[in-house]
């Protein structure tokens, strides 16, 4: 069992600056779980505190249900992957990976068989000879992971592991310690800014921004049910499209609309805008779900129809980003690349209406 609880944790640095505001979360046991937000918004602030690296201001956190806000880091079972990998650039992979059990007494033997074990899994066998400027960015990665592999801890700790690796080997590494996490059966925690790498691998999705928690949830939950306009920006590339808009009953039911834009609202959400009547909303829709309408195949409905003019083309390869101002406001639209759309034309655009989302003006919270 290696379950985590913060029950309303604070933080507020010797400055007086307050970094983490009243996080109240649970790290399941074997749980990944990422925590991801803007540079700045207190999540490794949040991972140093569990850690024990960092004092905790205010609040329980709760290892397996024992407090620890005072236990010594060394006595909490937990290991630190850092995003400078913090390898010991004088000692060998072997010797790196042994240093944690060493300290800790462990029998030669069981040393020599942990690093091997450990050293097969992450594929740096062949390395353990090495210094650390001998190795590559991403076999100095799997060294720092190997280290905290051979501590069987209760709990890992990432910081930002794959920050300092090009793009493809980011990739590779992403499905690597996806794989690992199945394998090793452990509780982690990782940081990270970048919003794939936490769709990709994370079974619960902490989001955060200026030190407080806007959203938990799983990688589908946070994209399909944003709680908020913040989260709703920060999931998905490219971001989701936001109209500032006005809701209007008109023919037929309820409208969404704007200067040049003018959708009407499903049936079934009618309910949910009925308090919003006649005032002023953020309408959300992600580009994925913005269509060409000339290479649209399925069954079209006229009242989801905008017109827009084509201010760029970006092509991608297997898809294109089409950026068309509506009235004045832009919107982007990721379309199959046979599109004929040019830049300075019209287009006719249709929006799948049932994945629309609306958001209180003031307060940004979620109306659908
Ligand atoms: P990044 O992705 O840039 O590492 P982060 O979300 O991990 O950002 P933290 O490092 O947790 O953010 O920092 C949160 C806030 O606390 C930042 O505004 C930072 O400037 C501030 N901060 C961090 N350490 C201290 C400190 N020792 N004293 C005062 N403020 C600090």
């Amino acid at each position: 069992m290696a379950q985590v609880v913060l029950e309303n944790i604070d933080k507020i640095y010797p400055n007086g600056f307050h970094a983490v505001k009243q996080a109240n979360f649970t790290i399941e046991d074997k749980e990944f779980c990422v925590l991801l937000g803007p540079s700045g918004c207190g999540k490794t602030t949040t991972l140093r505190m569990i850690a024990g690296l960092e004092e905790i201001s205010g609040g329980r956190l709760l290892i397996d249900g024992k407090v620890v806000n005072d236990v010594e880091p060394k006595d909490r079972d937990i290991a630190f992957v850092f995003q400078n990998y913090a390898l010991y650039p004088h000692m060998t992979v072997y010797d790196n990976m042994a240093f944690g059990l060493k300290l800790r007494k462990f029998p030669k033997d069981e040393i020599d068989r942990r690093v091997k074990d450990a050293a097969k899994i992450l594929d740096i066998a062949h390395l353990l000879d090495r210094k650390p400027k001998q190795l590559s960015g991403g076999q100095r990665q799997r060294v720092a992971v190997g280290r905290a592999i051979v501590r069987d801890p209760k709990v890992f700790l990432f910081d930002e592991p794959l920050s300092n690796l090009d793009a493809k080997l980011r990739v590779q590494m992403r499905s690597e310690l996806k794989k690992l996490h199945h394998r090793l059966n452990a509780t982690i925690v990782y940081v990270t800014h970048d919003q794939v790498e936490a769709m990709t691998m994370a079974d619960k999705i902490v989001i955060m921004k200026d030190g407080v928690i806007q959203q938990i949830g799983s990688p589908h939950e946070v994209y399909f049910k944003p709680a908020n306009k913040f989260v709703a920006g920060f999931i998905g590339t490219p971001p989701m499209n936001f109209i500032e808009s006005k809701i209007i009953r008109g023919d037929g039911g309820l409208w969404v609309t704007a200067e040049g834009f003018k959708v009407k609202v499903p049936k079934d959400y009618e309910d949910m805008l009925a308090d919003y009547i006649d005032k002023d909303v953020v309408f959300g829709i992600r580009p994925e779900n913005i269509h060409d309408k000339e290479l649209f195949k399925g069954e079209i409905e006229g009242d989801a129809i905008i017109k827009g003019i084509v201010d760029v083309v970006e092509p991608l390869g297997s898809e294109t980003l089409l950026h068309v101002n509506v009235g004045g406001q832009s919107l982007v639209a990721k379309v199959d690349p046979i599109t004929k759309a040019k830049e300075g034309q019209e287009i006719e655009l249709l929006l799948e209406m049932h994945t629309m989302h609306a958001f209180d003006k003031e307060t940004e919270k979620a109306i659908l």
